[in-house]
C-alpha cells in the first residue's frame, strides 16, 4: 500500500536514541513493534487489570487484550486512512505498558505516594518501561525504540516533566507539551483507537459481571439506537439464551460506528488541510476527532460507564483494598529497601539512598511498584505485612 504524504514514514524516521543499522529485512518500525512484542513489559500486562482484576474471571479483558484490541482497530483505521500501519501497531501495544497494577486505582495510589518525588504519570512510565526499564541489550539500558514510537507512547505529560524530558533531550518528545504542538496522525489515532476499544469492551465486560444491564444501557442513545437496530433486523435475539448475540452485535454497530465517523471526518480534514508531511502535521491542529455528533454521543456513553461502571460499588470496593496494597507496598519498600530484588536495590545504592536521596530511592520503589501485575502485587504486599486483602475467587464463580 502507498503511505501517504502525511503519513510517517520509516526511511525518514528522526531514529533512535543509540545509533543502530537497519534490519536487513524489517523496517524502523516493524523493528519497534517487534522489541514490543519481545519485552517482559509486554508479557506482565496479561495480568494487569483494565477494569475487572485479573482473577476476578477468565473473559474479562487484562491490559494485553485491551492493547491488542486497541492496535487492531488502529491498524485497520490507519490502513484505510493510508497511514503506517507499523507504527501504530507498536504505539498500541506499548500505549499501556506503563500501567500500575490494579488499573487507575493503583496509578491513583501510586501517584499518591509520589506527591512529594515528582509523581508517578502512566504515560511517563510506559516511556521509561522503553526508555530506561526493559534490560534487554548489552549496550544501552531500553529497547531504544525511534522518535516515533516514543512519541506515539508519550500521549500525555505536565508541564513539569515535559521540561524535565526537554533538559535531558532537547526537541525530542517532551517539546510539544511545551510548544502545544501535535504528534503525528499514528499517535493520534492510536488514542482515538484507544477511547473507541474500552467504550466497547467496558460495555461488554459490564454487562458479563451482572454491574450493569442491558436495560440500563437503553438511557444511552447510542446504545439503544443499535440495540432498537439490531432487534428489528433479528426478533429472534430477544428470547432468552441469545442476549450475547444481541449484546454483541448491539456492540459491534457501535464500534462501526465509531469507526467510520472517525475515518471519514479525518479524510475531509486531511483533504481540506493537505499537509504535505508528517512534520506539517505536527505543526497544525488535531486533525483526527469524531464529528461533533459522534463525540457528543460517545460523551454521553463515557458518562455512563462512570457513574455506573467505574464508579459501581462493588469495583469502588475493590479500589480501595488495590490503593490500600499499593500504598502499604511503598511504604515498606522505603522503610526496608532490602525486601527490593537486588537490580532493583542496587540502583539505589542500597540503604545509603534512603536518606541521602529520598527522591531516587522512591522512584526506584515506583518503577518496581508498577511493574508488578495485580497478583504478584497482591502476594507480595501478603509476604511483607501478613495480611491478604484481596482473595482469589474461584473461576467457576465468575466465567461466564
Ligand atoms: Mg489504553
Amino acid at each position: 500500500m502507498i503511505l501517504a504524504r502525511y503519513a510517517c514514514n520509516p526511511a525518514e524516521t528522526r531514529g533512535r536514541r543509540f545509533a543502530e543499522p537497519d534490519a536487513p529485512t524489517r523496517s524502523a518500525y516493524q523493528r519497534d513493534r517487534d522489541r514490543i512484542v519481545h519485552s517482559t513489559a509486554f508479557r506482565r500486562l496479561v495480568y494487569k487489570t483494565q477494569v475487572f482484576l485479573n482473577h476476578e474471571g477468565d473473559l474479562f479483558r487484562t491490559r494485553l487484550t485491551h492493547s491488542l484490541e486497541v492496535a487492531q482497530l488502529a491498524r485497520s483505521m490507519a490502513r484505510s486512512l493510508r497511514l503506517n500501519e507499523d507504527l501504530v501497531e507498536a504505539i498500541a501495544l506499548a500505549h499501556d505498558l506503563g500501567h500500575t497494577p490494579f488499573g487507575h486505582a493503583g496509578q491513583d495510589a501510586l501517584n499518591a505516594c509520589m506527591a512529594e518525588h515528582g509523581g508517578f504519570e502512566h504515560n511517563l512510565q510506559s516511556l521509561r518501561v522503553v526508555d530506561l526499564l526493559e534490560e534487554c541489550y548489552p549496550q544501552f539500558d531500553g529497547i531504544n525504540l525511534t522518535f516515533e514510537t516514543r512519541e506515539g507512547i508519550l500521549k500525555h505529560c505536565s508541564r513539569d516533566n515535559a521540561r524535565m524530558l526537554e533538559a535531558k533531550e532537547p526537541g525530542g518528545v517532551g517539546h510539544r507539551f511545551l510548544t502545544g504542538t501535535q504528534p503525528s496522525l499514528e499517535a493520534q489515532l492510536c488514542n482515538l483507537a484507544d477511547e473507541i476499544a474500552y467504550n466497547a469492551h467496558d460495555i461488554d465486560d459490564g454487562v458479563r459481571s451482572g454491574l450493569i444491564s442491558m436495560e440500563q444501557l437503553r438511557e444511552v442513545a447510542i446504545f439503544d439506537n443499535f440495540y432498537c437496530q439490531v432487534q428489528r433486523d433479528f426478533p429472534e435475539l430477544t428470547a432468552r439464551g441469545k442476549q450475547r448475540r444481541l449484546l454483541f452485535e448491539t456492540i459491534r454497530r457501535m464500534l462501526n460506528a465509531q469507526v467510520y465517523d472517525l475515518i471519514a471526518m479525518g479524510n475531509a480534514a486531511l483533504t481540506a488541510a493537505q499537509p504535505d508531511s508528517a512534520d506539517a502535521v505536527r505543526a497544525s491542529g488535531p486533525m483526527l476527532a469524531f464529528g461533533s455528533e459522534m463525540r457528543a454521543l460517545t460523551t454521553v456513553l463515557k458518562q455512563f460507564l462512570f457513574r455506573n461502571l467505574y464508579r459501581h460499588p462493588q469495583v469502588m470496593q475493590t479500589n480501595t483494598l488495590a490503593k490500600q496494597i499499593i500504598g502499604e507496598l511503598f511504604a515498606e519498600y522505603m522503610v526496608a529497601p532490602q525486601e527490593l530484588p537486588e537490580s532493583y536495590a542496587s540502583a539505589t545504592n542500597g540503604v545509603l539512598a534512603v536518606y541521602e536521596e529520598p527522591a531516587l530511592h522512591a522512584r526506584v520503589v515506583a518503577d518496581y511498584i508498577a511493574g508488578m501485575t495485580d497478583r504478584f502485587a497482591s502476594r507480595e504486599h501478603e509476604r511483607l505485612t501478613g495480611r491478604r486483602l484481596l482473595a482469589e475467587l474461584p473461576v467457576s464463580e465468575t466465567s461466564c
